[in-house]
């Protein structure tokens, strides 16, 4: 397996208060890892700095073999790496498709086309026209993934995506991450749910109050490990 992302010991901050404290993740070419533990744990403050949209201060931040600390979020995102940003955040005035064109901006070599991206999430066809806002809610949801895949990205971040919807959506969803790795893009993925992130990652890594408490495969962590890892008790 090639290394695709690694940090070794990331700090974050906001203003003084910090938010990480020392974080070693890291995320093999293809591989799909989940991120869980409790509200304010680090997870989405994580994403934020592996992305440049926060500073990674002056740490090792290694992705697809180049040093990214310290880069600008758009040469970060031109390197490879797309976010699917918690709330969607679609442009409510644009179609489907104008949102999902957006995302091909800095477009790199890759699978993804709105073809491919129809295809993926069939629902969207009908929609292709539609206002963003006119859609469900898991609706939304794909084209968020959509937008993101549109720039053939290495490595698709997602922040919570199943977060507030239904158990039939969140499957629909979650049925095309194979597909998205089938095409050689690697996922990171923000998870509240532990079931789901056990479900669909290979590796996980639980947060809490800006560290990494425990990390491992679904098979080998226990469901003891995990509760005394994300809530920090012990039974
Ligand atoms: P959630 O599931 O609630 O998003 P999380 O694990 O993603 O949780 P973060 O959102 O990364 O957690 O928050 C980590 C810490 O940083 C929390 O203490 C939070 O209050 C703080 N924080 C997050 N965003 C900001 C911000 N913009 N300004 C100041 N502090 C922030």
């Amino acid at each position: 397996m090639t290394r695709l992302l690694e940090t070794q010991g990331l700090t974050a901050f906001y203003g003084d208060f910090q938010a990480l404290f020392g974080i070693d993740v890291s995320v093999d070419e293809g591989e799909c890892v989940a991120l869980i533990g409790s509200n304010g744990a680090g997870k989405s403050t994580f994403l934020r700095a592996i992305t440049g949209m926060i500073p990674a201060r002056g740490q090792d931040v290694m992705f697809a073999g180049q040093h990214i600390a310290g880069w600008a979020a758009d040469r970060i995102h031109k390197a490879g790496m797309a976010m699917v940003p918690e709330g969607r955040r679609l442009f409510p005035s644009l179609s489907v498709e104008e949102n999902l064109l957006i995302g091909a901006a800095g477009k790199r070599p890759g699978p993804w086309s709105l073809d491919a991206v129809y295809e993926l999430f069939p629902d969207l066809v009908a929609k292709r026209h539609n206002p963003g806002t006119a859609l469900s809610g898991g609706q939304q949801q794909m084209v968020a993934i959509g937008r993101a895949l549109m720039s053939n990205p290495q490595l698709l971040l997602c922040d919570e995506i199943s977060l507030g919807l239904a158990p039939k959506v969140i499957k629909d969803i979650y049925t095309a991450v194979p597909k998205i790795r089938a095409g050689g893009t690697a996922i990171l993925v923000v998870e509240q749910d532990v079931g789901q992130a056990l479900a669909v990652a290979d590796r996980v890594y639980c947060f809490m109050e800006g560290r990494v408490t425990l990390t491992g495969t679904p098979a080998t962590l226990t469901r003891a490990q995990i509760a005394a890892a994300y809530f920090g008790t012990t039974e």
